[in-house]
């Protein structure tokens, strides 16, 4: 059975000392039953790792260079963040497919450089409200996964996370319905399936405006596995809300589980 995973994205956000006191109150009270991740800007991956040295939160990155190593000034390769103890990074967050020109090729190179040293690319997906609004939806979540597919190889997509956020609803405090998350998540594990025999051991997760009143219903939807967190995940109370709705949906499943044996 897939745990959930909530993972903090943490955008450009952050300082020393708010750092230490966010990490400092989830370094101990994450539920075990969760996997729970975040992914703090580059420059504090170092202070991340010290502080939740020993915790159950392990740590991630929002973005990786497509490139190993060499002459890319600014860049950050894969090897890096596993270097700093990065389990996961974000590619194709819709704020660098908008603002950073991060078309589907580029984020499939940069999952394949994640993977090739076996960190786990968290690969975000999603509609415009346009997109929507024309019933394109599943259409422009085709091309996305296609084009990434067509870089990493199918064999390869069980290695992936991936996480559907429409970007109508990422930091609009508008998260979309139960309704629409699960015809979305459904539509991606049927995705899966037709190109991976590993495809129910994909998580795939919704991001967009969750906050712990609307993750539980989120979480215990069929297709999903979790949460990818922009702003809640900066405020403790929240966050820890959220990683314990899903640890409520978690032993749903569970019990269902138990119930179908
Ligand atoms: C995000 O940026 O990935 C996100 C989901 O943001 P928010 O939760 O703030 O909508």
């Amino acid at each position: 059975m897939r745990r959930k995973l909530v993972v903090g994205n943490w955008k450009m956000n952050g300082d020393l000392a708010r750092n230490r006191e966010l990490l400092g109150a989830l370094s101990t009270r994450v539920p075990d039953e969760v996997d729970c991740a975040v992914c703090v800007p580059f420059p504090y991956l170092a202070q991340a790792r010290e502080l939740l040295s020993g915790a159950s939160v392990t740590l991630g990155a929002q973005d990786v260079s497509e490139f190993a190593e060499g002459a890319y000034t600014g860049e950050v390769s894969a090897a890096m963040l596993a270097d700093f103890g990065c389990r996961y990074t974000i590619v194709g967050h819709s704020e660098r497919r908008s603002m950073f020109g991060d078309d589907s090729a580029l984020v499939g190179r940069k999952a394949l450089a994640a993977m090739r040293v076996g960190l786990v690319p968290i690969l975000c997906v999603g509609e415009s409200l346009e997109e929507r609004s024309s019933g394109r939806t599943e259409a422009v979540l085709r091309g996305q996964l296609d084009a990434v597919a067509g870089i990493v190889g199918a064999s390869s997509l069980s290695k992936l996370v991936i996480a559907y956020e429409p970007v109508w609803a990422i930091g609009t405090g508008q998260a979309a319905s139960a309704a629409q998350v699960q015809s979305v998540l459904s539509f991606v594990r049927g995705w899966l399936a037709d190109r991976t025999p590993g495809a129910d051991d994909v998580r795939i997760l919704y991001g967009g405006s969750v906050k712990p009143e609307s993750a539980g219903p989120l979480f215990g939807l069929p297709d999903s596995d979790g949460g990818l967190i922009g702003a809640a995940s900066l405020i403790a109370a929240q966050f820890l809300g959220i990683c314990e709705a899903a640890r409520i949906a978690w032993q749903d499943n569970v019990r269902q589980f138990e119930g179908l044996k």
